[in-house]
Formats: structure tokens, sequence, C-alpha cells
């Protein structure tokens, strides 16, 4: 039988590291696997909650009351917190900023990280987010670690909300996007780092096919 690697694809946000990742797992028949959903999944309760960021004791009670699940669907994976599907729900700018927020503190990593290992460890999984490659899955056959100009992000990020119908701002997108990189590269637990080991790739001036080409060039699947 053929082996499963575990490929993890980590980097800043608006990097285009979802729709490399989607593509990537769905040639190589292998499961998609979106942490940033998971964290986006307790942001969303939290906000449903009114619960206060800066309340360590309240998020340490929201994580051990919250049911965090992943279901397959074809190697679609989706998230449900307490039996709701939330895909719909968790892609907004809050749920980002609350995203980025809550996940600097270890009590929310460290619920989120079996249910991670549990999804990936077997292989044939493409992990996509901020620590896979250094903390989720050191040990994985192949890291990428994939990167934009800031400007280039924001200009993605702010296209994809617009397409979703969203009436956000350009400048409250990069206000958001400065903060959530600063915040996601500075925090103590699992920063958003370049892996050990893994190969940089620059999405500025690739289309979305040629990163995903680069990508499979390394990848020898025997
Ligand atoms: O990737 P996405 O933008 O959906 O992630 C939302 C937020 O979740 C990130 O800004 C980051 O703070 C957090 N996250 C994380 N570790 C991951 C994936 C996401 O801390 N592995």
């Amino acid at each position: 039988m053929r082996k499963k690697f575990i490929i993890t694809i980590d980097g800043p946000a608006g990097a285009g590291k979802s729709t490399v990742s989607k593509i990537l797992a769905k040639n190589l028949n292998y499961i998609y696997l979106d942490t940033g959903a998971l964290y986006r999944a307790l942001a969303y309760k939290s906000l449903k909650k009114n619960i206060s960021l800066e309340d360590v004791d309240a998020l340490a009670g929201l994580c051990s009351t919250t049911a965090v699940a992943l279901k397959n669907f074809d190697g679609r994976i989706k998230v449900y917190v307490d039996g709701e599907d939330v895909e719909e729900k968790i892609r907004t700018e809050e749920v980002s900023m609350t995203a980025s927020k809550i996940s600097t503190y270890a009590v929310v990593r460290e619920k989120l990280l079996d249910l991670q290992r549990k999804t990936g460890i077997r292989g044939g999984v493409v992990a996509e987010g901020r620590d896979m490659g250094s903390v989720v899955f050191p040990h994985a056959e192949y890291k990428f670690y994939l990167d934009a100009k800031i400007e280039e992000r924001i200009k993605r990020r702010y296209k994809e909300l617009l397409d979703k119908g969203s009436s956000v701002e350009y400048q409250s997108v990069q206000n958001d996007m400065l903060r959530r990189d600063k915040q996601d590269k500075q925090r103590k637990i699992a920063p958003l780092i370049i892996p050990d080991g893994a190969v940089i790739i620059d999405s500025d001036n690739l289309t979305v096919q040629g990163v995903v080409d680069k990508i499979a060039s390394y990848i020898s699947i025997k």
C-alpha cells in the first residue's frame, strides 16, 4: 500500500494556505485539515456566550464545557460546536480577531491539540495552520511555509470578504491583518514561525496552480 504522508502548511493569514491546501488534498486524495477553523469555532462560541477575552477562567470553563468535533465528508472536514455545523458562521473578521486572541491561551491550545493530532497522525493529511510543522506534527514528512507580501495578503483577504457579501472597509481589513500578524507571531505559546525543515514558498508572483505545482514538486509519492 502507498505510504500516506503528513504534509504541513503554515503561514500568515492571506498567504493562500486554504486554497492551496484544499487543492493539494484533493489531488492527493488526502484529508484537508483546516486547524484555523477549530480556533474559530471556539471563538464563535465565546462571542455567542459574551465571554471576556481577558478572562482566562471563563475561557477555561468554556473549553471544558464545549464539544468541538470534526466530521469528514469525502475528505472535506467540517467543524461542529456542540453538534452545530458552524462553517458558515466562523469566517467573519470578528471571529478572525477573536480566534487570534483566544489562541494565545494555553488552555485553548491544549484543548485543540489532541483533536488535531488524532485527525492527522495516521497520515494522508494536508494540515494547515500556524503551528502545524512546529508543534502539532513536528515529524511531518513534508513541511511548507507559505508567505506573501503584506499588501498582497490584505488585498486577498479584502476581496474574499467582499465576495462573501461583507461590507467591510479596506482600512479595517488592513488594521486587523497587522494586529493578527503581530499577535500570531509574538505570542508565547506556539507562535507562527518557520518550522525546522520547512520549505519556504513565496506566493507573491505565483498563481494558485503555480503554488500547488511548486509544493507538489517536492513531494514524491510512490
Ligand atoms: O487560519 P485562520 O485565519 O482561519 O486562523 C484563525 C486564527 O486562529 C489565526 O489568526 C491564529 O491566531 C489561530 N490559529 C492558531 N493556530 C493554528 C491555526 C490558527 O493559533 N494552527
